[in-house]
């Protein structure tokens, strides 16, 4: 087709970068002859509470492990209530069930896609006692007013930070010093990556002391000080506890690409805003809202679309790969899973269900060149004349 631009290989949707620096943590820590565990996860801890502007960072295995975590300390159990998004990846609601309490979805902001405000206190019961906050895809929630419902009403307020490393809230880093504690991610679709891996942040001492032990099966003394302890030390386990560790290997990697934090936020912001003006021509695509309180990461440019691109999203995703670039549909709606699925949710989360419906995730990565982006750009556009 003459005329169509094209470009040598795929764009992909997202991808992790890391260096030969990386590589060198990593193998100092194999030679070490410490690999779970050890000083480098403590070293990562204190330069990421350091970075956040936390008292107390723990390390563990995923996000969706510190969100299990979290939820302990919350005190959640069987018939408790949680509020949360079902905008979300899955394992928000997940992390709720796993203490057998149950997720009550409230719908969204559809400018933020994080929870509506004016919403919230209409879906609160006797049993309700926590609010989990997403600041879905890097964007902040409106914190300050789901802090002053939450104290009204007596609520436990936990943060899924998973997307939302370095995304600042009124001028501060997310860092759960407001709520209860704050969970991060490090899975390599996130900015910050170790492979696999989550960090939980808080203000409150006592509830970081009980984090350090259920994240290491509830033992009463680490395996660090044991093994520097001169005298022989023998562990209790006063309640039941997990095996969610991180392992030296993965903070080590951790520890090198908080180095890189400023430089990854600044060419994501970059990158962001140079879509916004190249899509600003577009009149079916609405560009990411940036509320005055927030400034996004940016982990992922998330549009959406209107009118008859909307309806026919998926093809128009399909037509994209066909030329060689990977797009993602956006944030899911869990409710529409097997888990959660009941018919009543979908009349009561109409903003929820349409933004599950109408958006698209754009290739959004640190390497990303600018011919790359100017292709996705100009293929959509193209793509979405032979839609129409
Ligand atoms: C990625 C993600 C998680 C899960 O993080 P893992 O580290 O993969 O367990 C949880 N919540 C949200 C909002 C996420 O985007």
């Amino acid at each position: 087709m003459s005329g169509t631009i094209t470009h040598k290989g795929m764009v992909p949707v997202a991808r992790p970068f890391v260096g030969k620096e990386e590589e060198h943590a990593v193998l100092e820590v194999l030679r070490s002859g410490w690999l779970s565990q050890g000083k480098r996860v403590e070293e990562f801890e204190r330069r990421f509470a350091q970075y956040v502007g936390a008292d107390h960072a723990i390390a563990v295995s995923s996000c969706t492990t510190a969100l299990h975590l979290g939820m302990i300390a919350a005190g959640i159990s069987q018939g408790d209530e949680v509020l949360c998004p079902s905008l979300s990846f899955i394992a928000t609601a997940n992390s709720i069930v796993y203490q057998g309490a149950r997720p009550v979805f409230v719908d969204i902001d559809p400018r933020t896609y994080n929870l509506d405000p004016n919403r919230i206190e209409d879906a609160i019961t006797p049993r309700t006692k926590a609010i989990l906050v997403v600041h879905q895809i890097g964007m902040p929630a409106a914190l300050t007013e789901i802090l002053e419902i939450a104290q009204r009403h007596n609520l436990i307020v936990i943060e899924d930070a998973a997307c939302a490393i370095g995304s600042e809230y009124r001028s501060n880093l997310i860092n759960g010093r407001n709520s209860l504690l704050a969970c991060f991610s490090f899975h390599p679709r996130k900015i910050l990556t170790t492979g696999e891996g989550g960090m939980i942040t808080t203000s409150n001492q006592d509830v970081a002391r009980r984090l350090r032990r259920l994240r290491q099966h509830a033992m009463s003394i680490s395996d660090m000080a044991r093994h520097g302890s001169r005298e022989v030390m023998i562990e209790t386990y006063d309640e039941l506890g997990y095996n969610y560790r991180m392992t030296d290997l993965q903070a080590a990697v951790g520890l090198v690409q908080l180095d890189r934090m400023s430089e990854f936020l600044e060419r994501r912001r970059s990158l962001a805003a140079r879509y916004t003006e190249k899509l600003a021509g577009i009149p079916w695509i609405v560009a990411p809202f940036q509320p005055t309180y927030a400034r996004s990461n940016f982990q992922s440019y998330m549009v959406r679309l209107t009118g008859d691109a909307a309806s026919r999203r998926d093809a128009l995703m399909q037509s994209l790969l066909e030329r060689g670039i990977s797009t993602r549909r956006g944030i899911m709606a869990s409710h529409r899973e097997a888990p959660y699925r009941d018919a009543s949710w979908d009349s009561q989360l109409p903003a929820t269900s349409a933004a599950a419906d109408e958006c698209i995730v754009l290739p959004l990565f640190h390497q990303m060149a600018q011919e790359e982006q100017d292709f996705v750009v100009e293929s959509i556009r193209e793509v979405g004349h032979g839609l129409a």
